[in-house]
């Protein structure tokens, strides 16, 4: 038996990043596998539809690399399995379980099932429910005559299609992570499976089409867990063997108190969603990963890890490598706290492998955007320094020093309030000293300036803490970055000295 595996998300918003993750491991197993993993729409409650969703689906799981593979079941790229052009096909399952005796046609109306809900309520009953008990009081094609149920059928009257839960029954399933489920088939209510405007319910859909899609393993969210038993139910209705269960862990919120939700993102300051969203009715605007400059790989690997982990101290991981290791036996049943510190720590480990001339090249065009000109070769020297301390490609705009010339103390409001901190008078003389000795040099390299910057220091007497943050503040005009003799060898010998001249002359115009 070969593995087919599918994603059934309703287009009913963004994705959520727990989507995203339940995507991913759909797709670690099939590959593992060397199965199918599948894209199925379950889009059969058009109220809750919502336009855009779809495609942010799609697009969400091209961005990850989560691409479904094609079949009789997803005939291309634009051709994803969806439930509502299947809409006719279901009304067939649904007789055939009547016609077997386990569904029936109920006529009920709403107040009548309010009056059920009151009655039972009266007596005492906690959470009235129509059910093996209740379904016996109430009209439908298990209490009415046959001729009845014919003559309402014909002349058009509502109805709905409810599962015959059997009475006495216990259900039983092993999930893969969370092993044995048993539950009272008094505990499960008779759900409608089909609805007479045409339309089956999410519960009946989901059933014929893994079983007509012949899915192997069912890995979805723990929030289906309460679901399954009775997903186990339709299945023995049909007389269809079921497929394995696998209910993944929740993602929690950073303190571990509760589903991670959008209100945290907003609250704390980061994405819940892969991409950027943009509400279609209300208008409001949610940010995704892909946006705020998040490798999709650092992306993936970082959810991969919410609720698995491969064993050992392995953290980064490619999509291989993932595949390599993945095993849903070491899924954990507990939820995963989401780290929005340690989903920046795997950016930053991204970036930091990226090759040296993409960097380069994404630098210089983000250069260009704030209107600094400069070349490939450069912008690639400068990357190769300011990717160090960058958690984003943005960041290491924070080095537009490299590439503008003159001092960068002019309205430089925090430099001028470090420099008032830091400047000593004894000061001036080393590194007037260290000027004389750089501009002497031949070979203008990072060890010859440090050389040299040792030798003044020494004979000063100062210490490199006294020093150095006067040179960075002339040279760079701000505290932190990359070592200043890397940042004064791409700066130039001409442009170093003419800096250092100016920040002097300023400091010592203050006396
Ligand atoms: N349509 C359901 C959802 O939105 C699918 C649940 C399942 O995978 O069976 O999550």
């Amino acid at each position: 038996m070969s593995v087919r595996v599918r994603f059934a998300p309703s287009p009913t918003g963004p994705l959520h990043m727990g989507g995203v993750r339940t995507a991913l491991y759909n797709y670690l197993f099939a590959r593992k596998h060397g199965g199918e993993f599948l894209l199925r729409i379950e889009d059969t409650d058009q109220t809750r539809y919502v336009p855009g969703a779809e495609d942010y689906i799609r697009e969400a799981l091209n961005w990850c690399g989560l691409v479904p593979d094609a079949s009789p079941w997803n005939p291309g790229p634009d051709g994803p399995y969806r439930q509502s052009e299947r809409k006719p096909m279901y009304k067939q399952y649904a007789e055939q379980l009547i016609a077997a005796d386990k569904a029936y046609y109920a006529f009920d109306t709403p107040e009548e099932l309010e009056a059920m809900r009151e009655r039972l309520k009266a007596a005492g009953v906690a959470a009235p429910a129509y059910n093996a008990v209740t379904r016996e009081h109430m009209r439908n094609s298990l209490t009415l005559s046959a001729d009845d149920v014919k003559a309402r059928l014909e002349a058009g009257e509502p109805y709905v299609v409810r599962l015959r839960v059997p009475r006495h029954h216990e259900v039983r399933f092993e999930d893969i992570i969370r092993g044995w489920v048993v539950v009272h088939s008094s505990n499960i209510d008779d759900k409608v499976l089909f609805k007479s405007d045409g339309m089956p319910t999410y519960h009946l859909a989901n059933i014929v089409d893994d079983h007509l899609m012949r899915i192997t393993h069912v890995i979805r969210g723990e929030e289906w867990l309460p679901s399954a038993p009775l997903h186990v139910l339709i299945y023995e209705a049909f007389g269809w063997e079921r497929p394995a269960f696998a209910h993944l862990p929740l993602i929690l919120k950073p303190d571990g108190n509760g589903k991670l939700s959008k209100r945290d993102g907003d609250r704390l300051g980061f994405p819940v969603f892969p991409l950027d969203w943009l509400d279609p009715t209300s208008g409001e605007k949610s940010s995704g990963y892909r946006e705020r400059g998040y490798y999709p790989e650092a992306f993936t690997n970082m959810l991969a890890l919410l609720g698995w982990n491969p064993g050992g101290d392995i953290e980064l991981m490619s999509m291989a490598d993932m595949v390599k290791y993945f095993d849903l036996a070491r899924v954990h049943k507990g939820g995963a706290k989401f780290d929005p510190d340690k989903t920046k720590w795997f950016n930053q480990q991204y970036l930091r492998m990226r090759p040296d001339a993409e960097l380069g090249a994404q630098l210089q065009a983000k250069l260009k955007g704030q209107g600094i000109e400069t070349s490939v070769e450069r912008a690639t020297a400068a990357a190769l320094l300011l990717k160090e301390r960058a958690t984003f490609v943005d960041d290491m705009l924070e080095g537009t020093y490299l590439f503008t010339s003159g001092s960068p103390l002019e309205n430089n409001a925090d430099a001028e309030a470090e420099l008032r901190k830091r400047w000593k008078p004894e000061a001036g003389p080393v590194l007037e000293a260290y000027l004389i000795k750089l501009q002497a040099l031949s070979a203008f390299t990072a060890p010859e300036l440090e050389r040299v910057f040792n030798e003044v220091l020494t004979a000063s007497g100062m210490k490199v803490g006294q020093l150095m943050p006067l040179y960075r503040l002339y040279v760079a005009g701000r505290m932190q970055g990359p070592g200043m003799f890397d940042v004064s060898v791409l700066l130039g010998k001409d442009e170093v000295v003419a800096r250092l001249k100016a920040g002097l002359q300023h400091c010592r115009s203050w006396a």
